[in-house]
């Protein structure tokens, strides 16, 4: 009755390096996600090749191949590997900036049901309906905790149950420092201003001038003063 063929020494392998609890298997969907393709020539996803297999595949506990990924399986399997990584990068930025995003096409056949671990959606139709099932079942999975990080230039997912606003301590770090130059910079430009007006106030014999603040890169008509 089963046909499957035997799991290879890369899907366990890969299998392993994905994960089987959804905060791991988010992990590595945002690693993937991160990384960018495009002078990554085709004889180097050969490893990325193995774990994307090894995700779709991991409904099963052993990683085993079902039918739907055979397009991994061949030798040409690299414009696969780049339409799974362009789609994953497109649905991370539209959950990012719009908080939905849409799939390539329908997941769902059905559900399976191990009795005491898990039920799971069933997608059998083909290698992307079984990748992007599992793409939704792991955000569904970790939503609650879903997070973005709020630099700027980071602005990347992470998870968290509590308030946390940085995805790690890099960039608290680094957005503390930002403001706290930005505030430290204001606070000596009036300084040096209200120095100015004194100056100014002082030389007219004018308690009261009033001196507008200049926008910067002007002073060098200043006349020295
Ligand atoms: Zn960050």
């Amino acid at each position: 009755m089963d046909s499957r063929a035997p799991v290879s020494p890369e899907m366990l392998e890969s299998g392993m390096e994905v994960g089987r609890k959804p905060e791991d298997r988010f992990r590595w969907l945002v690693d993937v996600a991160q990384r960018d393709l495009g002078d990554t020539p085709d004889a180097d996803l050969n490893a990325l090749r193995w774990q994307m297999a090894a995700f779709a595949a991991s409904v099963r506990k052993d990683f085993a191949p079902e039918p739907g990924i055979d397009p991994l399986m061949g030798s040409r399997y690299a414009p696969m590997v780049r339409r799974l990584h362009g789609e994953l990068v497109r649905i991370f930025s539209e959950l990012r900036t719009s908080q939905r995003f849409t799939l390539p096409e329908p997941i769902i056949d059905g559900a399976v049901w191990a009795p005491n671990m898990y039920l799971a959606p069933v997608n059998t139709r083909s290698l992307e309906q079984r990748f992007f099932g599992g793409v939704v079942a792991v955000l569904m999975a970790v939503g609650e905790k879903l997070r973005v990080c709020e630099n700027a230039a980071c602005r990347g997912f992470f998870l968290s149950r509590r308030r946390k606003k940085f995805c790690g301590r890099t960039c608290a770090q680094r957005v503390r420092t930002a403001r706290f130059r930005d505030s430290h910079r204001d606070q000596v430009r009036a300084w040096k201003h209200q120095a100015y007006v004194r100056k100014r106030r002082a030389q007219t014999g004018n308690p009261r001038l009033k001196v507008a603040r200049r926008p910067r890169g002007n002073r060098k008509s200043d006349g020295g003063v």
